[in-house]
């Protein structure tokens, strides 16, 4: 599985999404929705993939 990063507003870097997961939107395209990997922060990221 490859690693996907995003922006987490949270903590506010750009960073990899930790137990990212990936949902279909009813738009067709694919979003790998997971938490932010910084220690401490838990923010939430969400980014589109495809
Ligand atoms: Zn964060």
């Amino acid at each position: 599985m490859s690693e996907v990063s995003g922006y987490c507003l949270k903590c506010k870097k750009y960073g990899p999404i930790k137990d990212g997961s990936l949902i279909k939107m009813s738009n067709g395209r694919t979003r790998m929705s997971g938490t932010c990997s910084m220690p401490g922060c838990g923010g939430k990221i969400s980014k589109i993939v495809s």
